[in-house]
């Protein structure tokens, strides 16, 4: 790995909430990411929404794979840019390890039904996941990540939580920037779910190539590849034109941010913290991109097959939590016991890792 001086280095982390003693084989980062694999939590995303119900099509992506598509592309442009690859792959697959099921409908649904009990945030929840949820080890709750993995997975805090959160919530309160690792993910996060999104939206037939043209950069690349391929099917035509977009936003990414950093000239990842945010994209592709969530929102999350799912996710997620808080006995009593918080909140943990499938069964039964 050729490391910059503003790379992570796990010799140099901060350290876990519970000393443990060094691995001969594994760097620290290696194991976060490692614990991160082998957690409950990790395998059940196979089973969870990212934008269509997880058992309605084998050929969508669920939160799995999103996770596993943020890696990819959180390591190769931790690579170009000489950051920490094992620390960006750590923090990409653990960044949705809180979502619930039914994508952002649940979310949405569980944080209204948590209104008066603290809300709930997913973000903050894939924290809660890695630090208290998961029951792995016999000598403490959670999976005991260092520092710069929990920072990552932290992206957004409000200034009440962040008072709570100790070292961790410190940069939320002087607003100052995660490790570069951490920043890069963020923006993986972004770029894998523009393109896989408007992806799954193709292959559920309810976007097209005419409606995703409409979008100019993908005109552009769609143009590009009419070009030079004749007689290729639709398909073919869909995925050639999201690998070029992807590469060329990903190429900017590179390119920008490199310069951002050759201009700032941290040395340590302390002065990553302190500088302006130095992962980023030129104005053009920013504007690209919010045209693509823009489209997506419209087009994709706002049609009525998706529109209807998620009002139906709602109704699951409001009988699950209701039934609980009439009947917390019918909490699993393992679960309850990992947990010293009041009933809503064990609640809330209890529904937030279910499954889609899961969650759907059972609530048929309450
Ligand atoms: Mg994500």
């Amino acid at each position: 790995m050729n490391l910059k001086p503003y790379a992570a280095h796990p010799e140099f982390s901060k350290g876990r909430q519970h000393i443990e003693a060094v691995s001969p084989l594994r760097n620290e980062f290696q194991r976060d990411r490692d614990r991160i694999i082998h957690s409950t939590s990790f395998r059940r995303l196979q089973y969870k929404t990212q934008v269509f119900v997880s058992h309605e099509g084998d050929m969508f992506r669920n939160r799995l794979t999103h996770s596993l598509e943020v890696a990819q592309v959180s390591r190769g442009i931790a690579r170009t840019l000489g950051c920490h690859e094992d620390l960006a792959e750590a923090i990409a697959l653990s960044h949705d390890l809180g979502h619930t099921p039914f994508g952002h409908a649940g979310q949405d649904a569980l944080n209204l039904c948590m209104k008066r009990y603290g809300g709930f945030e997913h973000n903050l929840q894939s924290l809660r996941v890695v630090d208290t949820l998961e029951a792995r080890y016999a000598n403490f709750l959670g999976l005991n990540l260092t520092f710069e993995t929990r920072e990552g997975i932290l992206k957004h805090c409000s200034r009440k939580n962040a008072l709570q959160l100790g070292e961790l919530g410190h940069r939320f309160l002087e607003k100052n920037q995660p490790s570069m690792e951490a920043q890069i993910v963020n923006l993986a996060d972004e770029i894998a779910y523009c393109h896989h999104d408007l992806d799954d939206g193709f292959r559920s037939k309810i976007l097209n190539l005419p409606s995703l043209r409409e979008l100019p950069l993908f005109n552009q690349c769609y143009e590009y590849v009419m070009r030079k391929h004749q007689n290729i099917k639709d398909e073919q035509v869909m995925n050639e034109s999201i690998r070029r977009m992807m590469h060329l936003i990903i190429s900017d990414l590179c390119e920008v941010s490199q310069e951002k950093i050759t201009a700032a000239k941290p040395n340590t990842v302390d002065e990553v913290r302190q500088n302006m945010p130095l992962i980023g994209f030129s104005k053009e592709i920013s504007s690209e991109i919010q045209l693509i969530k823009k489209f997506s929102r419209e087009r994709l999350y706002g049609h009525s097959k998706i529109v209807e799912m998620s009002n139906q996710a709602q109704v699951v997620i409001d009988k699950l939590f209701a039934f609980f808080k009439r009947n917390p006995s019918k909490l699993p009593a393992d679960f309850c016991a990992q947990s010293s918080d009041t009933l809503e909140r064990k609640i809330a943990d209890y529904i937030a890792g279910m499954t889609d499938r899961f969650a759907i069964e059972l609530a048929k039964k309450c």
